[in-house]
């Protein structure tokens, strides 16, 4: 029977029934039956396996089918013996999993011609008892599979994938097709020259989803903010990346804790517990997998509606794989990464050890991510344009940029200086350098140039070090410049850039962004209520605050801060706590506090938001994770109540003196109240407790130690000064 589109077609039906083929799928089928090679660029989940799946079972001989993922191939083998009913010699896989058996049934149905594909692993392939069987046999083509392993420029570089040509050519030559979800043009070119393929011929489709949205966060508060945007998305499945295993854990239990289900997912777990929690996520007992980049290749979970990046991706090849898990099934899918420089520059720190030409490569594909991240421009474009893709539309209405549009400026000038730079130099460099010479800041390599002597350095340092740098990507975007990736991103002008320089014409551009660099990430858990950035706070809401403070310390004869310092009302100003049970949340607001003074605020807050139809952040206080000096707390608090001796609660924790008296007052500042007098009766004079406490409550302008310490200094010890201190916040401001 010849091979035409009918028979196709009614192999379609017959094997794998479906009515239709999906893309390029039958044209690429066709092109690899009538004995080419072929090079399939293709989303995840755009049908990569039937274009070798189907050939394989129509044409002559046996197809060898190369892939890394060793995981997968009895999968896959199932499935095709699934296909074809009572023939199981059909599809077989060699990996080093088999057992000498079953190698041997393997061989007898690979020579006696049953077997139309086998799946290998390309270091099983090229074991030499392999090869001689693979000698004997028929081969109708060589399919590689995730073939961006070829290229150290992709994201899962596999050195065993560079041998492919040479073994194929061991075992005899017959058609190869190539296919890939993740290809840049450099990854692409890579690909075909590794296995010998230039004349392939290319078919890719577009790699736009345009069911994805994608959005860039400040790391300012990240835990906060996924688990707000995760109550706010209930019920639905999503994976969040981190970057370390220790990251990983922490964040699965920490959703835990606050009523999320989550589990973890990384190398370090044993395979069972990995597999278990895998199976988990895609039954939906958990609604959240934490995971680092090890989870996800080859998983087929259709409806997952979210994919964060709680840290910045090493490269965007990566980035886009993993995004691509979002919204398969065509519904929604919500892509954050949360952006901070200095994760940039841990992850350039990580590569240090590393080869140099292995940095080289690592740092520019970074780069690439922080311009994706800090630019204003639509994402899509920006990620299309990545993989070599041009996107046509100016607003794609699925992207944080478009959604909020950055202020843009006719950038004519600056565009035309940056071109004029290019061009006036013999040598090409990259963007970093080029936006260091305009905006006149020197460094070790402008120096060796000399270029901090040239008529350019500093002709734009009106602008900053970032700003040139997005302008330059907004040119490579506009094709008035290429960067040439072989050469690891120097710049060029491209001819529609000379034609712009020629004859300048309005070009817009978007402004620079500015991140907000939060607390250190590494830091222990957020409290409730801490803040990062600062000021973030309802500027309106918290002049009233303060005014009813006021108010209420002149009635109360009270000075301001022993009703609530400035971080609780700015913390008020942000979270809109309106019962007494939410005011506990903010910063130094106890129990004790919150019930003394908290009334009127939160009346004063439930009013402010009904009138001003407010809605108010959900959930907010992130409760943390009990770690062990929460338990030291729990010990010190209840050895008080029982009135030990504060020696002896330090003794048994092993603690300084000075250590538990720096632990009691982080208690008492996070609104706890002690009853501390049965061990100031019994080691401070009456007199000495009652000056200070005076000082205290009239004259103070906060409950600084230091402040006191200046006053009081000369007559009292800082221990005395500290102990009544306790004492009066936790009778007068607690
Ligand atoms: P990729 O390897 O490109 O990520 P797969 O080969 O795993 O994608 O296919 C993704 C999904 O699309 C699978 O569920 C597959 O059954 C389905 N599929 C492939 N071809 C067709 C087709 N012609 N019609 C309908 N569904 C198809
Ligand atoms: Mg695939
Ligand atoms: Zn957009």
């Amino acid at each position: 029977m010849p091979i035409d589109s009918k028979m196709l077609h009614s192999k379609l039906k017959e094997f794998f029934g479906f009515d239709s083929f999906k893309g390029d799928q039958e044209k690429i089928i066709s092109h690899l039956v009538a004995g080419n090679d072929a090079f399939v660029l293709m989303p995840t989940g755009g049908g990569k396996s039937l274009c070798y799946q189907l050939p394989a079972l129509v044409m002559e001989g046996t197809a060898i089918v190369i892939s890394p993922l060793i995981a997968l191939m009895k999968n896959q083998v199932d499935a095709i013996r699934g296909f074809v009913a009572g023939n199981d010699g059909i599809a077989h896989f060699l990996n080093s999993s088999l057992s000498k058996a079953q190698i041997n049934e393997v061989r007898d149905d690979l020579l006696s011609g049953v077997t139309k594909l086998l799946y290998v692993a390309p270091e099983s392939l090229s074991k030499q008892e392999n090869i001689d069987i693979l000698k004997e046999i028929r081969i109708s083509f060589y399919a590689v599979d995730e073939a961006h392993c070829i290229s150290e420029w992709g994201h899962d570089f596999r050195p065993e994938y560079r041998r492919i040509r040479e073994i194929i050519e061991g075992i005899g030559i017959a058609p190869v097709i190539a296919l890939t979800a993740t290809a840049t043009p450099k990854v692409q070119s890579d690909i075909l020259k590794n296995l010998g393929i230039q004349d392939a011929r290319v078919f890719k489709s577009s790699f736009n989803r345009p069911n994805l949205y994608y959005e860039v966060r400040d790391k300012s508060d990240p835990k906060k903010e996924i688990i707000r945007f995760i109550k706010q998305n209930p019920g639905k499945s999503g994976i969040i990346y981190c970057l370390s295993r220790k990251k990983v854990e922490e964040l699965a239990e920490l959703l835990n804790i606050n009523g999320i289900k989550s589990l973890p997912y990384h190398a370090g777990l044993d395979a069972r517990t990995r597999a278990e929690n895998q199976d988990k996520f895609l039954m939906e007992e958990i609604d959240v997998i934490v995971a680092t980049i090890a989870f996800g290749m080859g998983i087929d979970k259709p409806d997952v509606r979210f994919v964060i990046h709680y840290d910045i991706p090493k490269s965007l090849e990566g980035y886009y794989q993993e995004t691509g898990r979002a919204g398969r099934d065509g519904g929604e899918g919500k892509c954050i990464v949360f952006y901070s420089y200095k994760d940039i520059q841990k992850l350039e720190k990580f590569m240090q050890g590393k080869p140099v030409s292995e940095q080289e490569i690592g740092k520019q594909l970074l780069l690439e991510t922080v311009a994706y991240a800090e630019s204003n421009q639509c994402r899509r474009k920006l990620l299309l344009n990545y993989f070599g893709e041009d996107y046509p539309e100016d607003n794609c209405g699925a992207c944080d940029n478009c959604l909020n549009p950055k202020k843009q400026f006719d950038g004519q000038e600056e565009m035309a200086l940056v071109i004029e730079l290019v061009e006036s130099m013999p040598e090409h460099f990259k963007i970093e350098h080029l936006a260091n010479i305009l905006a006149g800041e020197s460094n070790a390599l402008i120096k060796s140039y000399e270029h901090d002597r040239l008529d350019f350095f500093g002709a734009g340092k009106d602008h900053s070090f970032r700003f040139w740098c997005d302008v330059i990507h907004q040119g490579i975007v506009l094709h008035f410049m290429e960067k040439d990736i072989e050469s690891y991103g120097l710049i060029y002008v491209t001819d529609k850039g000379r034609e712009f320089n020629a004859h300048p014409y309005p070009v817009m551009l978007t402004e620079e962004r500015h991140f907000v660099e939060g607390v250190d990430d590494d830091d222990d858990m957020p409290s409730a209520g801490s803040r990062a950035g600062g000021g973030g706070g309802d500027q309106t809401l918290l002049a009233m605050l303060k005014d009813l403070r006021a108010d209420m310390a002149r009635k109360l004869h009270l000075q301001p801060w022993i009703i609530f310092g400035d971080p609780a009302l700015e913390d008020m100003s942000i979270t809109y706590p309106v019962t007494i049970e939410e005011l506990k949340g903010c910063q130094g607001v106890g129990e004790g506090k919150a019930r003394k003074f908290g009334k009127e605020f939160v009346e004063l807050i439930a009013r402010y938001v009904e009138e001003n139809e407010i809605e108010r952040p959900e959930d907010f206080i992130v409760k943390s994770v009990v770690n062990s000096s929460t338990a030291n707390k729990v010990f010190i608090i209840q050895g008080i109540d029982r009135k030990l001796p504060l020696e002896d609660i330090a003794n048994a924790k092993g603690l300084e003196m000075e250590e538990l008296m720096t632990e009691i007052e982080a208690i008492v500042a996070s609104g706890t109240r002690l009853d501390l007098n049965y061990y100031i009766s019994q080691n401070v004079d009456d007199d000495v407790v009652d000056e200070i406490f005076e000082y205290f409550k009239e004259e103070a302008e906060s409950d600084s130690l230091k402040d006191a310490m200046e006053v009081l200094g000369q007559d009292y010890d800082e221990s005395e000064v500290r102990l009544v201190r306790l004492k009066f916040l936790c009778e007068v401001a607690n």
